[in-house]
């Protein structure tokens, strides 16, 4: 079912949301781009002649904790949507069975924080650290066993589900997957940031237009590991860039001074180097570096060779022949995913790098290529650059987003095509 065809009209829907705004130490939200997100799917069925259960997490609390408590952002919610939004103080309490059944078309329920109970990760709390496996096996079945009530009590609130929660999609949680099972296939379905989403991710990983370029900077070939193998059997170009070009500059006996570098994986770097050439991969690396003698915005800086790097400096940033290499891979390609910035893009002085792999991608994009963005530090890139509105995309999940493009099935998208 999809959120266009469903009929609202007199249904309750439970729409799992991604709530989870940072707030300051007043409670003031700082940053509300999530819950703006979530409005065109939440006005569609109020619209529609629906009414709405919203359940979402904010934080990790572990346990009640007052701040982590959703009512902070009740006022913002309902200004937002127009709607006088009611709370329900304890989602699996009376009082939420109760408000949830009183609700009228065109009304919404804001449930506390799913995360208050266990049940919802199902992860057993509160268990001593020296707790034997044994003790430990025995909480976590216990908490899984509870979960299945948890579940079935939020699942009987409503006649559909709704997930919208692209940021959780790769949980496992009651709200996010297990929930899916109590509703058949007619009565649940994505809402629209999670159509976006998961379309989003299908172009790049099942929907190629060729050449496909992936740019995957960052500090740790550790942390890309999964994503670079996966990748290797999809793209044409793959720009490995960001700290992690230290670590394969080394590999091929480069000098690079005190750049980043994770000695343990030189042995990997060759290997997924060699892959690379066996699948015909054009693995490109950065063959010059903007280098400063401290990790430092104030630092000194120069331009050099990437493997000519002296002791004492390090590698901060990409250098003018690189960028130029990486903009003319990026400019000839049709599918084109960045991961990740170019350099230690926090410093005002190393920011030339990530900028230029932007503006490359937006040229890219205005001539016809499909451009996802996505992973924590390139949205902010993109962001801080002004670069967001010329990429056809950009991932609101960081976590969901980097396991889809492991390869991974996602459980909050597995349990809606269920
Ligand atoms: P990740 O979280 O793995 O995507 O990495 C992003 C981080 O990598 C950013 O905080 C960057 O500052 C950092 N980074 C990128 N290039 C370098 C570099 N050459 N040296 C140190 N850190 C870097």
């Amino acid at each position: 079912m999809t959120i266009d065809q469903f009929n609202f009209a007199g249904k309750k829907a439970f729409v799992r949301v991604d709530f989870n705004v940072p707030l300051d130490e007043n409670f003031n939200i700082t940053d509300d781009t999530r819950i703006r997100a979530a409005l065109p799917t939440l006005k569609k069925i109020l619209n529609g002649g629906g009414s709405v259960i919203i359940g979402s997490h904010l934080g990790r609390p572990k346990g009640v904790t007052n701040k982590y408590s959703l009512k902070h952002i009740l006022g913002h919610v309902s200004e937002l949507l127009g709607v006088d939004v009611q709370f329900a103080n304890d989602c699996m309490s009376e009082e939420a069975a109760m408000k949830a059944a009183a609700l009228q078309p065109g009304e919404a329920l804001l449930l506390e924080n799913l995360r208050f109970y266990a049940e919802e990760e199902g992860k057993p709390r509160g268990l001593a650290d020296d707790a034997t496996d044994d003790e430990k096996a025995v909480a976590k079945k216990a908490v899984k066993e509870s979960q299945k009530d948890f579940t079935k009590k939020l699942a009987s609130y409503a006649d559909c589900y709704v997930n919208d929660a692209f940021g959780t999609a790769h949980r496992a949680h009651a709200s996010t997957a297990l929930i899916a099972a109590y509703f058949d296939k007619d009565h649940k379905m994505f809402g629209y940031l999670m159509e976006k989403e998961v379309k989003a991710v299908d172009k790049v990983m099942n929907d190629i237009q060729r050449p496909f370029t992936a740019i995957m900077g960052g500090s740790k070939v550790s942390s890309k590991i999964e994503i670079i193998e996966n990748l290797l059997s999809k793209v044409d170009n793959l720009i490995v860039t960001g700290g992690m070009t230290y670590t394969f500059t080394k590999a091929m006996g480069g000098k690079i001074g005190n750049s980043i570098c994770e000695e343990d994986k030189l042995e990997l770097a060759l290997e997924l180097m060699k892959k690379a050439k066996e699948k015909g991969v054009n693995l490109v690396l950065a063959t010059d570096a903007k280098i400063a003698d401290s990790f430092s915005n104030d630092a000194n800086t120069r331009f050099c060779k990437v493997n000519e790097i002296p002791d004492g400096w390090e590698g901060l940033d990409i250098g003018p022949e690189s960028e130029k290499a990486f903009a003319e891979v990026i400019k000839n390609s049709k599918t084109i995913l960045w991961n990740g910035p170019t350099g230690v893009f926090e410093f005002e002085n190393f920011t030339h790098g990530s900028r230029s792999v932007g503006e490359a991608i937006v040229e890219a994009t205005k001539n016809g290529a499909f451009s996802l963005v996505g992973g924590g530090d390139s949205v902010a890139c993109v962001n801080k650059f002004g670069l967001a509105s010329g990429v056809s995309y950009v991932s609101t999940g960081g976590g969901a987003l980097l396991e889809a493009i492991e390869g991974k099935v996602l459980p909050g998208i597995a349990a809606i095509n269920a």
